[in-house]
């Protein structure tokens, strides 16, 4: 019997390296993208493969169209597509709008929404029974930083991440009677490498006084939500985000 395959975008370290270890399961193959950290992805297919999993590690920036397509054509060799995790994303060093570099804004938006468009449009041609397929679950990774904006910080993130909550409803809608289901995630702040790529290594600590729990998330905390949301236990799930932020930023 074909396996399942589930691609899980950015999986070799964060939340994406969590989704992959919670999701490996017998009948099962997990994609782990990366973007150029070849180790830590390899690192965690050995992970699921010493709890007796089966993990391929693929490398391919999302950002880049050629890239996603070897991406999909690599998954498409191992069984059917049963999920995918819009999960590679980036931040950038901390910057007032008026000081943002076209460049910025260009990699910001490419990585960030383009990318996730791209996985998506691959994924719903495989899934969708419009196009002969046999349905098939999206999740998408949101920010708090869409609902507070982060002023002075990277408001280009916040937005990039508004534009992945608007994705999630639009999509789920229009692939809604073909079998996919499309949920969002909306993280706080989470405790991964991501905030020493801003440029504050310490941000977790620098915060966490001032979240509702006083503490930072963990990766797996938000990799169980997701787990969920892949799952049939959301089966009439479809077009939600959840924020998994330990209080940060829930009021609209
Ligand atoms: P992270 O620890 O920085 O890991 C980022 C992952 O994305 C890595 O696996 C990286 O691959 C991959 N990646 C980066 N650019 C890519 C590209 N162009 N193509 C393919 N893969 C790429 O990040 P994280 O904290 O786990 O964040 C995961 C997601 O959650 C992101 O979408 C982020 O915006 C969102 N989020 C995080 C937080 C938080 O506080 N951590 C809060 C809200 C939302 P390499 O290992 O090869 O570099």
């Amino acid at each position: 019997m074909s396996k399942d395959v589930y691609i899980i975008t950015g999986g070799s370290r964060g939340i994406g390296a969590s989704i992959c270890r919670k999701l490996a399961a017998p009948g099962r193959v997990i994609v782990v993208n990366y973007a150029g950290n070849e180790a830590a992805a390899a690192q965690t297919v050995a992970e699921i493969e010493a709890a007796g999993g089966t993990a391929v590690a693929v490398q391919g920036d999302v950002q880049n169209e050629a890239d996603v397509l070897h991406l999909f054509a690599e998954a498409d060799k191992l069984g059917r597509l049963a999920g995918l995790v819009n999960n590679a994303g980036v931040v950038d060093l901390s910057q007032r709008v008026d000081e943002m570099s076209l460049e910025r804004l260009t990699r910001m938006f490419s990585i960030n929404v383009i990318g996730a468009f791209l996985c998506a449009r691959e994924a719903v041609k495989r899934m969708s029974t419009k196009h002969g397929g046999s349905g098939g679950v999206i999740v998408n990774l949101g920010s708090a930083a869409s609902k507070i904006g982060s002023p002075g910080q990277y408001v280009d993130y916040a937005a990039s991440k508004g534009a992945i909550d608007t994705m999630t409803v639009g999509l789920a809608l229009e692939v809604a009677d073909e079998g996919i289901r499309v949920n969002g995630v909306r993280p706080g702040i989470i405790d991964t490498d991501i905030h020493a790529s801003g440029g504050i290594p310490d941000r977790v600590a620098q915060l966490q006084s001032r979240l509702p729990m006083k503490r930072a998330g963990s990766a797996d905390e938000v990799a169980d939500a997701i787990l969920w949301l892949l799952s049939d236990q959301s089966s009439y799930t479809t077009g939600a985000i959840l924020d998994v932020s330990g209080g940060r930023a829930i009021l609209p």
